[in-house]
């Protein structure tokens, strides 16, 4: 296979949690790599593709895209933001943003978006080894703080 040629693959697809029927989000396998915990990470099968359910009262948090094989909030090393309501949990893994950090932080005056924004343009954050969801937090922080 050509390393280089374009792949549909990547991105907008999408397919079914095999659990709950949302629509999953594919992420890259450097994602399960760097956060599943090792038992769970040693039944990976390294040559399918995976996607990620965002659903909230969903256990699966990975699947591969056939749906044979599910990777649940239990498997993995940080707790998933879409499906753990703590304030506890981060929203930016990365620069470890967790809810309650960044409640007072905007309770303060301060302004974690730009914060958080300011490093991703910088092209420090790692959200395909850091994030769950396998892509940039902003999206999530930026809900969180308009909807709280
Ligand atoms: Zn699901």
């Amino acid at each position: 296979m050509d390393c280089c040629a374009p792949t549909n693959r990547v991105g907008t697809m999408k397919t079914n949690c095999p659990n709950c029927g949302q629509n999953g989000r594919r992420v890259p396998l450097i994602t399960l790599k760097s956060l599943l915990k090792p038992a769970a990470l040693a039944t990976l099968e390294p040559d399918r593709d995976y996607a990620f359910c965002p659903n909230p009262s969903c256990e699966t948090v990975y699947f591969a895209w056939d749906g044979s094989l599910t990777f649940a909030v239990g498997d993995l090393k940080v707790p998933v933001f879409q499906k753990d309501s703590d304030m506890d949990v981060p929203v930016c893994y990365c620069f470890d943003w967790t809810r309650e950090r960044i409640e007072r932080a905007v309770r303060n005056g301060g302004e974690p978006l730009q914060e958080i924004k300011a490093h991703v343009q910088a092209g420090r954050c790692g959200c395909e080894v850091n994030n769950p969801q396998g892509a940039c937090c902003m999206g999530n922080v930026a809900e969180f703080i308009f909807d709280r």
